[in-house]
């Protein structure tokens, strides 16, 4: 057994565990740094039992499990600070009811041993040494389930739900042109047409070139100059069980005709807090047959995927569309817009330019200039599926009932181990992690 696949066995296993044990308190957490390798001690007011383990993605780190604890370090009230030797930063997580430390690596390292030793002035101490390894050695150790295909079929097993691989050959992407009807978006500065008549002729356009590909099953939001509301905009693209959703938008600097070019956002920390919420309340991801606490932990693990997925598909529309337009931001750039509140769809607002300059807003009015942007698209939408096989799709949310896993379908471009990692190492209460503060001093 790997022990990623120990870890989620532990995580469920203590989630699952009659709770109202007595937590042990951490009294300090020390380093020492040798040459040959770094020693981590945490001292306990009362014996533990601690599983520790490392992982290797999304970066690596050293996890300490506890069955219940409690953190009591007087000197670092924020559960956080800074190691020596191998290890960077470390923050205790006490919000799951699978309480851990997590330590981050400066590179590969092993736990060489692991022991517990009786009190000597302090609490019940528990020693980890770790040695540096070469990258090869720590993946090995660190290392994903080789025993599940996808992490949906890992986690289906260990959690107990039905599990129904679907094939990828026929990848479904939501086109959502924004506004509409009532709502014309931002206004025409200098002529042609309003914001919501540029980005319906913008999504047609990108329709008929997805469609000729073959490859793509394209939803329209809308493909008329209907009004649309953005709960509707999202529950399309769910339950459509969308592969991609990209909104389609012409931004507006008001007075400013400085301003130019094209932005891609993806979800923010607090679009990401909405969808949470949204999973949990809307019922969707509640299924009675199975503990409350394993739907959370399939919503954390969805919400990574997708919060992965946009990412990288925002970071393909960029490159993209600027070899052929310019790039108002060419950094990852962060929204809470409603449309990306999704738990499930990965989703990005593509913003094709402003509409108050005037070379954009003449680009963008320009029928083949506009289809050119959206030949930029499509060949994203082709770059970010192209590991998509017929066999690869990955489910794992939790909305459809069994024996169906459920509604996400993803391609599984990169390893099943990161989000298996994030899912892990992700609090289940829900939020990135917190900043490390330092030590004083430090
Ligand atoms: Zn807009």
């Amino acid at each position: 057994m790997t022990r990623i696949f120990a870890a989620i066995l532990a995580l469920t296993a203590a989630l699952l565990a009659p709770q109202g044990a007595q937590a042990d308190e951490i009294l300090a957490v020390r380093f020492g740094e040798h040459d040959t390798h770094t020693r981590v001690v945490v001292e306990t007011r009362t014996p533990v039992r601690v599983r520790a383990h490392t992982l290797s993605e999304p970066r690596a780190r050293l996890v300490l499990s506890f069955e219940s604890a409690s953190w009591g370090v007087s000197n670092l009230p924020d559960g956080a600070g800074l190691g020596a030797g191998l290890v960077g930063v470390f923050r205790f997580d006490g919000a799951a009811s699978h309480p851990r430390l997590v330590f981050s690596l400066s590179g590969p390292a092993n736990i060489r041993q692991q022991m517990t030793l009786d009190p000597a002035g302090g609490g019940y101490r528990t020693v980890i040494d770790l040695e540096p390894v070469s990258q090869a050695a720590f993946a090995s150790v660190a290392g994903f389930p080789q025993t599940a295909a996808t992490i949906t079929e890992l986690v289906a097993r260990e959690a107990g739900v039905g599990f129904t691989p679907e094939s990828c050959e026929r990848i479904r992407v939501v086109i959502d042109p924004g506004h509409g009807g009532r709502d014309p978006g931002a206004l025409a500065r200098f002529g042609g047409m309003h914001e919501a008549g540029i980005v319906l002729a913008a999504g047609l356009q990108l329709r008929d070139i997805l469609n000729e590909a073959g490859r793509y099953e394209v939803i329209m939001t809308r493909d008329r100059d209907v009004y649309v509301s953005l709960e509707d905009r999202v529950r399309i693209a769910r339950e459509a069980r969308a592969d991609l959703f990209i909104s389609l938008h012409a931004d507006s600097a008001g007075d400013n005709s400085g301003p130019q070019g094209a932005t891609v956002y993806s979800m923010n920390a607090r679009a990401e807090s909405r969808a949470r919420n949204r999973a949990i309340t809307d019922g969707n991801w509640v299924d009675i047959s199975r503990p409350e606490e394993v739907s959370r932990i399939l919503v954390e693990m969805s919400i990574a995927n997708k919060r992965s997925q946009s990412e990288l598909f925002a970071e393909a529309l960029r490159t993209e569309v600027g070899r052929t337009a310019p790039l108002w931001r060419t950094t990852p750039m962060e929204a809470n817009y409603a449309v990306l509140t999704d738990a499930e769809t990965p989703s990005v607002l593509f913003e094709m330019g402003f509409l108050t300059n005037r070379e954009d807003s003449r680009r963008m009015n320009d029928a083949r200039e506009r289809r050119r942007l959206m030949q930029s698209a499509a060949a994203a939408i082709d770059t970010h599926f192209a590991g998509c096989s017929a066999t690869g799709r990955t489910f794992w949310a939790a909305n459809a009932a069994p024996p169906a896993l459920g509604a996400s379908a993803r391609c599984p471009q990169h390893p099943v181990g990161m989000f298996a990692a994030y899912a892990i190492m992700a609090p289940v209460s829900g939020g990135r992690e917190r900043a490390v503060s330092r030590q004083p001093g430090r």
